[in-house]
């Protein structure tokens, strides 16, 4: 037993001196910059990219939008840009009829500029001679007021110039559009769930009562709301 004991004691020692002292690290430690965490910057990753335009140099950074409030006094969050152009439209700035429309008035609801874009995509293949289409405004990326405009508040809005019977991208009227083109843009609008499509009361156009509405100060656009 004295002999087992001693043994014991004997393997003990070395087992205790091998113990970490606590004061001491185990490992050296990292003493340069080059050693220690870098901290990682985010990196925005858009949820779906997609690529439009014939040149295929637009893309949308798709995102899940919440309009609030009111079309007349309201918020969007969440607001994705509609690209300057893209297959079969282009945009413009109503306040100077210049294209591009303005980098912060072209921001909308995933499902408006959803709509714009399919809408373009149909013109092109409808109608190749006819020239694209003339996108003015939709909505600045936090809604709210914006210039020109009592609505286009929370994203659900846009407004579309009537395409004129001489082909030419600019400002059109009752006197040069073309009327039948128009139709069909409106017919379009309201197959792809537009609720509201408010034209001039110069404006020989038809539609459901209640969704295709006659509107002062709307001979020269179509001003178009979807759902959000
Ligand atoms: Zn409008």
């Amino acid at each position: 037993m004295w002999i087992g004991l001693v043994g014991l004691l004997a393997c003990s020692v070395p087992l205790a001196a091998a113990l970490p002292d606590r004061d001491v690290p185990a490992q050296p430690v990292p003493s340069t910059p080059m050693m220690m965490a870098i901290p990682e910057e985010p990196v925005l990753i858009p949820r779906t990219i997609e690529v439009t335009g014939e040149d295929g140099g637009a893309i949308i950074d798709w995102r899940e939008s919440v309009p609030d409030g009111t079309p007349n006094g309201g918020r969007l969050t969440g607001a994705v840009r509609l690209p300057a152009s893209g297959t079969g439209y282009y945009t413009y700035d109503p306040r100077t009829q210049s294209e591009p429309g303005g980098l912060e008035t072209r921001w909308g609801t995933a499902r408006l500029v959803r709509e714009i874009v399919e809408l373009g995509r149909w013109w092109a293949k409808a109608n190749p001679g006819a020239g694209p289409l003339g996108i003015g405004d939709l909505s600045r990326r936090q809604g709210g007021r914006i210039d020109g405009h009592s609505s286009h508040q929370n994203g659900l809005d846009v407004d579309i110039r009537l395409p004129r019977r001489d082909r030419a991208r600019g400002a059109a009227n009752p006197a040069n559009y073309d009327r039948a083109l128009t139709q069909q843009v409106v017919d379009r609008l309201i197959a792809q769930g537009a609720d509201l499509v408010l034209i001039g009361p110069s404006l020989d156009l038809r539609g459901p009562a209640g969704v295709v509405v006659r509107w002062p100060n709307h001979d020269d656009h179509l001003h178009v709301r979807f759902p959000g």
